[in-house]
């Protein structure tokens, strides 16, 4: 979703997609032909109409203004945005990662709410001040409707939805709390969509009971709230890049990459975020082999469930290859997102910035040829059989929405032959082999060293 640019504030593009349109006529309509005749009997209806526009354009800006406070403090974090786009729903800032704390992700979040509270106050204010100074009714109509509004802005922004702003702080609670931002993505998200049927409960409720635009107004930001908790939650876990820095032209350095493979359930992804976690200061993107993995849509759903996905062939790492090489030269990636429980490729790409380092980790990273040649430094995880079984069991339940015995008898049939004749043969090729999966200090200690190496010692060349 993009539509057309309408102008630039502090770096960020300013964008309105066509739906936009529908709202704001539809906000001026209720106004001119519903509201304002109930509040202003006395005025004529040309007034009448000139309020409704003014009321939807200064509600307008204020939306502007909540969309601004989000991005100005991710801004000051560190996050770039790329562009705040306004469309059917209001309006949405566009960053290029998550927060790296939940401490960030809070004062994000809460920032928009905070303005649309403060412009709140300023019209009620303005419109105090009006009644008692003897405004014109028109004038001090406008203030107090625009007030009114953009309480309603910040309280429906409150609903403790992912990614609505009160998801995003329910979540950086959940994650101040356990420390896992995982999970607490995944509980965001759940109550989002608990959230999103409740309001198009309420919306069907009060469109039986005769305020019909209403009611279809809620049951259709409750689906778009529905769906936005679902695929943000995708999202997240798919890619997670852990830092971005700003695009510096003319004296970029050649990422690092590094690939980290191991056997299904080894401790991978441990691996990947302990190591991330200890190059703060680098900037780190991390790109997973999963999302490489063949769109299955010409299939019928039965027949995919009998593909062998533990085969080098069910990926397409042509592609991976491909992205591995424009980010080593300095360009972005688009890296597909997969649906794990449809099989298929969706829609949309995830666009990967070429950070300082970039980490690729899969079961066959370091099965593949192209693959390893492009790769600055390999990592095997190694794990007993017994232990990797019981992982996958509990992520693909949990997040992949499958069944145990679905899951075992994929294991026996496919995951292991297939591991004992790609992923363990792999292990061969790795510079540094990590014996304990991802409860190893001392090994990611090994891995961080060798990276920061590598940095320095392409930095001394540049010189
Ligand atoms: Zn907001």
């Amino acid at each position: 979703m993009s539509g057309f640019r309408i102008g630039r504030i502090a770096g960020i593009e300013l964008h309105v997609h066509p739906t936009w349109f529908i709202i704001l006529l539809l906000v001026i309509w209720v106004l001119a032909g519903v509201a304002l005749p109930a509040d202003f009997p006395e005025l004529a209806s040309p007034l009448r109409l000139a309020m409704a526009v003014a009321i939807s354009l200064v509600f307008f800006m204020s939306l502007l203004v909540h969309e601004l406070a989000h991005s100005l403090v991710a801004l000051a974090r560190g996050i770039p945005v790329h562009r705040i786009t306004f469309f059917l729903f209001g309006g949405m800032a566009q960053t290029s990662r998550d927060s790296r704390t939940a401490g960030e992700e809070f004062q994000i979040a809460v920032a928009g709410p905070v303005a649309s509270v403060a412009l709140a106050a300023l019209f009620v204010a303005l419109w105090w001040y009006g009644l008692t100074r003897g405004w014109s009714p028109a004038v001090v109509g406008i203030t107090g409707y625009v007030g009114a509004l953009n309480l309603v802005l910040a309280v429906f922004n409150l609903l403790p939805g992912f990614p609505m702003d009160g998801g995003r702080i329910l979540r950086a609670g959940i994650w101040a709390a356990t420390g896992n931002v995982t999970s607490a993505t995944r509980w965001a998200a759940r109550v989002g969509s608990c959230v999103a049927l409740l309001l198009v409960g309420y919306g069907i409720w009060r469109g039986l009971t005769g305020q019909l635009v209403a009611g279809v107004w809620l049951v259709l930001i409750g689906l778009f709230i529905r769906n936005a908790a679902r695929s943000s939650y995708r999202q997240h876990l798919i890619s997670r890049t852990y830092d971005v820095p700003r695009a510096s032209a003319g004296r970029r350095q050649q990422p690092v990459l590094v690939g980290v493979a191991g056997g299904s359930g080894a401790g991978k992804s441990t691996v990947v975020r302990r190591v991330a976690e200890s190059l703060p200061a680098t900037g780190v993107a991390v790109i997973s082999q999963d999302s490489y993995y063949r769109d299955l849509s010409h299939l019928p759903a039965p027949a995919r469930a009998d593909v062998n996905y533990d085969h080098p062939d069910a990926l397409e790492t042509g592609l991976l290859v491909q992205h591995l090489e424009a980010l080593r030269a300095g360009r972005p990636a688009h890296v597909p997102v997969y649906d794990f429980y449809h099989h298929v490729r969706r829609s949309e790409a995830v666009r990967v910035e070429p950070a300082p380092v970039v980490i690729v980790d899969g079961i066959l990273v370091l099965a593949h040829e192209g693959v390893r040649s492009l790769l600055d430094l390999k990592v095997f995880v190694d794990t007993p059989d017994q232990e990797r079984l019981g992982r996958r069991m509990r992520r693909d339940v949990n997040r992949r929405g499958r069944s145990r015995d679905s899951i075992l008898s994929q294991y026996e049939t496919t995951v292991r032959p297939m591991h004992q004749a790609f992923v363990e043969p792999s292990r061969a090729h790795a510079d540094i082999v990590l014996p304990r999966g991802g409860h190893d200090p001392a090994g990611i200690q090994q891995v961080v060293d060798r990276v920061r190496e590598i940095l320095e010692r392409r930095r001394g060349h540049e010189t």
